[in-house]
This record gives C-alpha cells, structure tokens and sequence, in this order.
C-alpha cells in the first residue's frame, strides 16, 4: 500500500469510528445533562425538563443582494436557552453548521458557562448558514444588518445581548450595534453588544479573553497538583488545533508563561516545530497567505494528525467534535484545555477519561470571553472605561473561583459516588466536565427555586 492510500484507509477507518456514535449537538447536550442531574438533588422532574429546554427559538429566513446584484436567501437563528440568571447572552456565529439544534445545544452550554463563571446572564446562542470566505465584507455587512433588523426587539441590552464567536469579529458586532442603534435612536445602545471596537464602547482584554481564560483555567488547576506530571507552564509542551481569534492568543500567553507551542493550525491544514514555533512568523505569514499552512521553518501535518501529537497539553480551539470515538484512543496529550465548545464527545470523554488524559472542559476553560463580555456590558451601561489590569484582576479571580468550585465539586462527586449504593444509577465518569455541569446546574437551580415557579 502506498502512503497515500494508507492515510486513506486510516481517514476511513476513523469516520467509520466516529459514524458509530450519535453526533447530534442536541442529543450529546441532553445526555450530559441528564448524567449530571442524577447528582442533583431535590430537582422536581418538572424543573429538569425546563432546564435543559431552549426558553426560545427564533427561525428567519431573509434575502439579500449580492455584489454581483443577484439574490440569494440566508438562514439565521437565535436560540434563548434560559433567563433564570438575567438576559440572554452568547456569540453569533457564520458557519455552513449552523443548524437549528447546533444553536440549541450551544445556547444550553452558554447557560451552564454563566453559571459556572458567576456572571449574571442566562445562555444563548444564533448564527447565520454561510461561508464567510465566499462573502465580500460589503456582503457581510448586509447579512448582518439584515439579520439584525430580522431579530428586532428579540434582541436587547437587557434581554437578548449576542457577541463574537465563530468567523465574526469586532466588525460585525459594530454593524450589530449600529443597526440596532438606527432602530432604537434616542438612548445609549452599547450595551446591546459585547465584544465591539474599544471605539464603540468595545472593553480592553476582551480579544484575548477566551484564550486568556483558558491559560488562568489551566494554571489554577496545575498549581493545585491535580494534573500528574504537570508541575508548571513552563517548558510545557502544547498543540493547538485553530489559529483564529482565540487560538492565536492562547499560542502567545501560553508561550508568555514558558510553554513551547509545537503545532497550530486553520482550516488548510497544521504546521509543526518540534522545537517550538516562532509565532510572530506565523502570524505575519497567516496575514499574508490567509493561512498558517507553508511559515518558513515548519512542517505541514492535517488538521487531524495535529490532535494525536505527542504533548503535555492540547487545545482545542476551532470547531466542535474534533476528538470523538474514532479519534481517542490516539490522542496522546496529558491534558486537554478545551478553548472551543464541545470540542470533545462523550465517547471521546470514556475512553480519554479510561486512558488517563484530563479535560478542562468548555464551559470552565472557555469562559474568559463571556466573562469579559459581562465586564464590558457593565462598562457599557455606567459609560466607563476600566483599565487593562482591572479587566485582568477581575478575570483572573471569576475563573480561579470557578475552577475552585469544580475542583471542589468533584471531590464531593467522587465521594457520592463511592457511597452509592444504588445499582440502577447510571454509570458516571468522574471527571472535570460531569463536576462543573453539576455545579452549575446546582447554581441554576436554586436560583431557579428562589425565584419561585410564576405564577
Ligand atoms: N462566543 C463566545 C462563547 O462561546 C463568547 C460569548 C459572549 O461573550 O457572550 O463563549
């Protein structure tokens, strides 16, 4: 067999692996849910249907004229999943995935985010079905506008308040603000909107904020020795899967704290230096080629190699379902930090959990961006500005108290567990992600109580 048709056999292999297990974004959310809500105590069932329920759905459907003046129609979607914490909040992304029930289970883990990094907002999530890469900017804008105007008042400073997320940026959320601000004259509208140019009320730190979380996540938990092998940062060895937004940053704070970042990656492909990249080079070369793939001094690897590399940590920070069943079993990393949302199913889960290897799961390592978002809506709203050291300070102990409250919760899980004597319950793994979904769906319901059923 020749190479290539060895690496063939091999991608056949895996998609047969991963075919085996049930991928829907909407199921995998129910099922992990539903695992944590056996250790929940004193949730009438009642209560649980409604908290694992999307509070909204809105589906629009709306056309647009392109450069070239013909028409095309888009499909958008934003999905409220709950409002027990306060307004809706979650990013709006622009992605060919983007379904009705991806949005659902997206929403669901922006809740439990909240929750879990103590910021007062409830989950949500929209995004519009399309490929950026073959959109102008002035077509970009005219989706945007478009969908905003289609979403109306089911967005709002205190009801409904999107942000970045995937192939949107500060741009977009600009063309957010602005619209929503020529449909609602007469009144400060910044707060409708995270994630802004600071010269539209944008906040300081909140660009790097998703990676910068996933760096304090990570530290907090090395620090307390639960990682073996793991003493520090330094001289680290970390793989990162994506180079956008988030994964671009945590490359540079990783490696400001003395990690060596083997291998990044994007959409074309992966590059590799055993002996640490040079990132500047990579970015300078990303900025001009529109991608990683060919940075003078690196090999090229896929996208999929990238994730089995030998390293001590690895961060997931592109899309979701990129370690599943039919990959785990070769992922080789002590740790993984997950930057992106749902990078990791549950099969994946089982046997990374069997083999050793720990997760930070999204909705604790990826909680900088919200949190940061929540930093901004409050600059927003008392039309302040807080310094860069402020946003750090304030960040830092958000998720340091929050990986406090898993690390914490884990050790209780651990114990019920051992306790328990009841054969029927389901069989829990107990790891980060079953510990930190308990926690915050603890959080939510007591909230939940405390306000009491309405009427
Ligand atoms: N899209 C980001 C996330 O998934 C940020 C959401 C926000 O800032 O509201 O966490």
């Amino acid at each position: 067999m020749n190479e290539q048709s060895t690496a063939g056999a091999q991608e056949e292999l895996r998609a047969q692996a991963a075919g085996a297990e049930n991928l829907d974004p909407r199921e995998i959310s129910s099922r992990r849910f539903r695992e944590a809500t056996a250790h929940v105590s004193g949730l009438k069932r009642g209560l649980i249907d409604f908290l694992n329920s999307p509070k909204r759905t809105i589906e629009v459907c709306f056309p647009v004229q392109m450069d070239d003046n013909s028409v095309r129609t888009f499909q958008g979607y934003r999905v409220l999943h709950s409002r027990v914490l306060g307004p809706g909040k979650g990013g709006i992304r622009y992605h060919p995935t983007v379904t009705r029930e991806s949005m659902a289970a997206l929403a669901e883990l922006m809740t439990w985010k909240c929750a879990l990094a103590d910021v007062p907002f409830g989950g949500a999530k929209g995004g519009v079905v399309c490929d950026t890469k073959s959109l102008s900017e002035a077509e970009l804008r005219r989706v945007t506008r478009r969908f905003i105007t289609e979403l109306g008042d089911d967005i709002g400073p205190h009801t409904d308040i999107p942000a970045p997320d995937l192939y949107t940026n500060q741009q977009t959320m600009a063309w957010i603000y602005d619209t929503y601000d020529v449909l609602h004259p007469g009144r400060n509208n910044r707060a409708v909107v995270t994630g802004k140019p600071l010269a539209l009320g944008g906040s300081l730190g909140r660009e790097d904020a998703t990676g910068r979380g996933c760096l304090y996540v990570a530290e907090r938990f090395i620090a307390r020795g639960v990682i073996p092998e793991l003493s520090s940062l330094d001289g680290a060895r970390v793989v990162i899967q994506g180079f956008g937004e988030v994964g671009a940053a945590a490359a540079q704070l990783f490696q400001m704290a003395g990690a060596h970042i083997l291998a990044v990656s994007d959409s074309q492909g992966a590059i590799v230096d055993d002996s640490g990249l040079d990132l500047g080079t990579a970015l300078e070369h990303k900025v001009v080629h529109e991608t990683v793939v060919g940075t003078p001094g690196t090999r090229t690897i896929t996208n999929e190699d990238l994730l089995e590399l030998e390293c001590d940590i690895l961060i997931p920070a592109a899309l979701g379902g990129q370690i599943h069943g039919g990959n785990a079993e070769r992922i080789s990393a002590r740790l993984i930090v997950e930057a992106a949302n749902s990078p990791v199913t549950p099969a994946a889960d089982r046997i990374l959990h069997a083999k050793g290897i720990q997760v930070l799961p999204d909705i604790l390592a990826s909680a900088g961006g919200v949190t940061v978002s929540f930093f901004e809506w409050v600059q927003n709203a008392a039309n302040e500005r807080w310094e860069l050291d402020e946003i750090h300070r304030q960040l830092s102990r958000r998720l340091h108290d929050a990986s406090d409250t898993v690390l914490e919760r884990r050790e209780r899980l651990r114990a019920e567990v051992a306790s328990s004597t009841d054969d029927a319950a389901p069989e829990t793994i107990t790891d980060w992600r079953m510990a930190a979904l308990i926690a915050a769906i603890e959080r939510l319901a007591r909230v939940s109580l405390q306000r009491g059923i309405w009427p």
